[in-house]
């Protein structure tokens, strides 16, 4: 192995820095895989576990409950629902990742469904490039052909729309400008009819629409055009169908607000949540529910749930999650994302100067820069030349941790991001743009 690409040891934290064995430091420029918000060893996260870990690690969910569980629940429930907006979600199932918090939805539905006298709605739509995650539902529901086309005999069949990409749809007849390609997007909206055309044709059978609402992450850190979402979801609720919502990467403030579906006042029957659930400390996941899904589990002993998991509603998990929760509504907390997410915006700008960036896109604290061979054609880079891959390699020479997807780069600082430190991820970045491709 080149030992330029063995994986950096890590042995500690601190704040948004990453320190390796040898004792260099790395700014963590996708917060440990979009997991961590408000930094490493934060103060208040390590007392919360401190504490539970003074009672008890864990003790099974399976007929007992606990006070964490309990009140990280409620306190869940609280932070989606607040202010202005009720999202009419007032249940929730705690499991281990964002996986398996996507494949307890897709089953709450169709059991739901099989419930309630209508066991025809076993159909799923979602756009193309969704993930969901690697169990074997949430990949039927996405179906990466790099990811998992070894186990297509495996997938149930679950129908795809096209995906909402406005800097490469063949329907945009825009030209390319140095923008956000959806702010000078030239087309008719064909994302959205396509996928209510397919939700309507598909009608009583189907089950539910599938979105990462606004974001689609690993497909590339894909922005959907305003209000896809909206129209999309109001399309499934025509039909009858459910809308199942993947916020696992999008929630917690990511995009500005608690849930991303808030920003096009999107309401959903089952919303999935994990990593930044816990502040990016532990694995632990929740599927949110509406009343209506949980009431169709009443009833008599085989209209039971039968999902479990060992670790479910793990205590030191809700412990440390439910101090985050208290951190993402501290008012300075608010602020101090705020201006992250703006000081992001206006450094963005910066990526623009070299002629291979083809794209810069943005929402709140996410920001991915698409590389390209040709800025005026939007022609990629041949794949197997893999350059995001040997950018971010390079920005490790800069002293910056992160991942590509394909020729996205991406910067997703944790929310305890400095100005000065969030300057140098961006610097760091660009110099390795440089280095990688000259001109
Ligand atoms: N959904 C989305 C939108 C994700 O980004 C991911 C992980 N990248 C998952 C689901 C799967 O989550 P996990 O890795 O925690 O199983």
């Amino acid at each position: 192995m080149d030992p330029s690409s063995r994986p950096v040891s890590i042995v500690a934290g601190e704040g948004s820095w990453l320190i390796d064995a040898e004792g260099k430091r790395y700014l963590d420029g996708n917060s440990s895989i979009w997991t961590n918000l408000h930094g490493h060893r934060h103060p208040s996260l390590d007392a919360a576990i401190l504490a539970q870990l003074g009672k008890i690690a864990h003790s099974s969910f399976l007929g007992l409950t606990h006070e964490s569980a309990v009140c990280l629940a409620e306190e869940l429930l609280a932070y989606v629902n607040r202010g202005q907006i009720s999202t009419g979600l007032n249940r929730v199932f705690f499991s281990d990742d964002g996986s398996t918090a996507m494949e307890a939805g897709l089953k709450m539905i169709v059991q739901s469904f099989a419930q309630t006298g209508q066991d025809q709605r076993t159909e799923f739509i979602s756009p193309e490039g969704a993930y969901h995650g690697d169990t074997v539902g949430a990949m039927s529901l996405g179906k990466s052909d790099l990811f998992h086309r070894h186990y297509q005999p495996l997938l149930f069949s679950s129908r795809r729309v096209m995906t909402p990409f406005c800097y490469r749809c063949r329907f945009n007849r825009a030209k390319p400008e140095i923008a956000d390609a959806r702010s000078y997007r030239e087309c008719k909206f064909e994302c959205a009819v396509q996928a209510e055309e397919e939700i309507a044709r598909t009608g009583t059978r189907l089950a539910a629409w599938v979105l990462e609402p606004r974001i689609q992450g690993a497909a590339g850190m894909v922005m959907h055009p305003a209000g896809y979402a909206k129209r999309t979801c109001e399309a499934a609720r025509k039909v009858g169908a459910k809308v199942l919502l993947d916020e696992v990467m999008t929630a917690f403030g990511r995009t500005g607000s608690a849930l991303s579906a808030h920003a096009e006042g999107v309401s959903a029957d089952i919303i999935a949540l994990a990593k930044g659930l816990s502040g990016g400390y532990l694995p632990l996941a929740a599927t949110l529910a509406t009343e209506e899904i949980f009431q169709a589990f009443n009833g008599p002993t085989e209209n039971t749930f039968f999902h479990g998991h060992s670790y479910t509603a793990n205590a030191l998990g809700c412990a440390v999650a439910r101090a985050s929760l208290a951190l993402l509504q501290d008012p300075k907390e608010q602020k101090r994302r705020e201006v992250l997410a703006q000081n992001l915006s206006q450094l963005s700008l910066e990526f623009w100067k070299h002629p291979h960036v083809g794209d810069v896109r943005q929402e709140g604290t996410i920001l991915a820069v698409e590389i390209v061979a040709d800025r005026n054609t939007r022609k990629p880079f041949p794949a197997a030349e893999r350059r995001g891959a040997c950018i971010c390699q390079t920005a490790r020479d800069f002293g910056l941790l992160t991942r590509p997807i394909g020729d996205v780069l991406i910067l997703m600082p944790p929310y305890s991001t400095s100005p000065e430190e969030l300057e140098q991820m961006v610097t760091g970045l660009r110099k390795a743009i440089a280095k990688e491709l000259s001109a």
